[in-house]
């Protein structure tokens, strides 16, 4: 006889246990089949975000600044620490110790949820069945009143540098290098290229990012990604744009890569390779071909608003369906999706779903950016404010970036807003709560920002949308 549940989760990444764990508070009965083995061959719950995502990458960039800053920044404080070195086991021990703390984390929670797990592979069948198989092979047949698809993602890989044991790895195996590369490629400057490619810049590789588009970081506010770029430049990373990889070829552990740009076919030799060219959507051998689910031309499954599938009671959700490859995007559609498995009238607010690309400075952003709503045609008033101005960035020698806020111009309402500089990801979403809440620029200005803080940024940038900032000299006489 099958198992019958209310609900199934097939996958158990942030989209996944989240919308497992919301299932289950609400009430239904609920399962979650996952099938990531870690490196002691466990299964494991959190996906890629916790296991070699979001987390083991933040660990890494985190020691990596501390490195970093002992390094080259603590002189003018008047500190002196003599010779700082670096012990790469002892970093990545680190993080995998915080990998497992997490990963054990959802573990437990699923459990005090009563949410039964399932360690192996789903496959979804048709009239709402799943066909579990588990890690020795045996298999079970699981019938759901409704299916919830949370596969994730998996790294794209490109012809022309395919991966290899240890020398051109994606972004798993940038999380890994047991020791400091001399010379290191990074093929694409997206968000995961940018950052793996700062760690090891930091930790003293000679790091070389080479991006096809001739446009640094082309959907981020264009104000913001020269800033980066100028700034990372002067970090000593090596940015060169227009520069599509054609080649790769592995000698004696290094790689030569060939790439074209404007000036015709160049090559350049690494010790690693990272590539970083994005991911895309995972479903093999997910969906029986009678299931009633589609995928759409890009293969990612087919939902509506609500993650629907084209398939009556089944459901998908996280880096599968379209919209943005975030952990919070996947959870937030999980917490939906079970919501209205339940009866409730959830909806995700696809306008204020922020980004944070987790280099030094961070840059983080919301909404619309200054070239999107000139596209629209929309009449539109931008404050800035400069961390350069603010006492608290000053005291901790943080003053690079700044705050830009894009309004309506006749409402005033927040259309979107970038921050690129210290605690850009937190700073943000201040702005995401702001939009949430429909706030306009004067909303935030009339607020009281604690001082000294880097928030003041974010005030004075909403003061400075009406030409009302304080601390800087505003350009244009305040419109009536
Ligand atoms: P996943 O996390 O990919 O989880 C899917 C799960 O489903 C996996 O555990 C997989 O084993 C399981 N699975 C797949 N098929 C089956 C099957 N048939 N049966 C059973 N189980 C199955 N996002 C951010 O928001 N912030 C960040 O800072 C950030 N940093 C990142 C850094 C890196 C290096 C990478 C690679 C990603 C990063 N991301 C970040 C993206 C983030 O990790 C993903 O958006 C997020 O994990 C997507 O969640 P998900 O639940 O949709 O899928
Ligand atoms: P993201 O999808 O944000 O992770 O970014 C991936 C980046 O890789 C994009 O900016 C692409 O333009 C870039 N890219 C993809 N293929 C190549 C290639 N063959 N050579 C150089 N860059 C590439």
């Amino acid at each position: 006889m099958s198992k019958k549940f209310d609900v199934v989760v097939v996958g158990g990444g942030p989209g996944g246990y989240v919308a497992a764990i919301r299932s289950a508070q609400l009430g239904l009965k609920t399962a979650c089949i996952e099938k990531w083995l870690n490196k002691e061959g466990k299964t494991v719950f959190g996906g890629t975000c916790l296991n070699v995502g979001c987390i083991p990458s933040k660990a890494l960039l985190d020691t990596s600044h501390k490195y970093e800053e002992a390094k080259e920044k603590f002189d003018v404080h008047g500190i002196s620490t003599g010779d700082v070195t670096i012990d790469i086991a002892a970093m990545l021990k680190r993080k995998d110790q915080i990998v497992k703390n997490l990963t054990g984390g959802v573990a437990t929670l699923l459990k005090a949820n009563g949410v039964t797990t399932f360690e192996g592979t789903g496959k979804v069948l048709a009239g709402k069945q799943i066909e579990f198989t588990n890690h020795a092979g045996a298999t079970e047949t699981l019938e759901a009143d409704n299916i919830i698809i949370a596969t994730g993602s998996v790294p794209f890989n490109i012809p022309p540098a395919p991966l290899t044991d240890d020398v051109i790895v994606d972004s798993t195996g940038a999380l890994e290098f047991t020791e400091v590369p001399k010379r290191l490629g990074v093929i694409g400057a997206g968000v995961i290229g940018l950052e793996l490619g700062s760690v090891w810049m930091r930790l003293g590789s000679e790091v070389v990012v080479l991006e096809a588009q001739d446009k640094f970081l082309h959907t981020v506010d264009q104000a913001a990604a020269k800033e980066a770029q100028k700034l990372f430049t002067k970090q000593g990373m090596d940015i060169r744009l227009g520069a599509r990889v054609t080649g790769t070829e592995v000698k004696k552990g290094q790689v030569t890569v060939t790439y074209q740009d404007a000036d015709g076919e160049k090559k350049e030799v690494f010790d690693k390779l990272i590539v970083a060219v994005g991911r895309r959507p995972y479903t093999e051998g997910l969906l029986s071909g009678d299931c009633g689910v589609e995928l759409d031309e890009r293969g990612f499954i087919h939902v509506d608003d609500t993650c629907r599938t084209d398939a009556p009671g089944i459901w998908a959700i996280g880096d599968v369906v379209r919209g943005p490859m975030l952990a919070h995007k996947a959870s937030e559609e999980g917490v939906m999706v079970a919501e209205r498995i339940a009866g409730h009238k959830a909806q995700v607010n696809y306008d204020a779903v922020p980004s944070v690309i987790y280099t030094h400075p961070e840059i983080a952003a919301v909404g619309k950016t200054e070239e999107q709503v000139k596209a629209e045609g929309v009449d539109y008033n931008v404050g800035m404010f400069p961390f350069a101005a603010i006492g608290r960035a000053m005291a901790s020698g943080d003053t690079d970036g700044f705050v830009k806020i894009i309004a309506d111009a006749e409402s005033d309402r927040i259309l979107g807003a970038t921050v690129i500089g210290p605690a850009a990801g937190e700073l943000c979403q201040q702005m995401v709560i702001a939009m949430e809440f429909g706030s306009s620029a004067e909303d935030i200005g009339m607020m009281v920002f604690s001082h000294p803080t880097v928030s003041e940024a974010v005030h004075e940038a909403a003061l400075a949308v009406n030409n009302a900032a304080i601390h800087k000299v505003n350009r244009k006489p305040k419109k009536k």
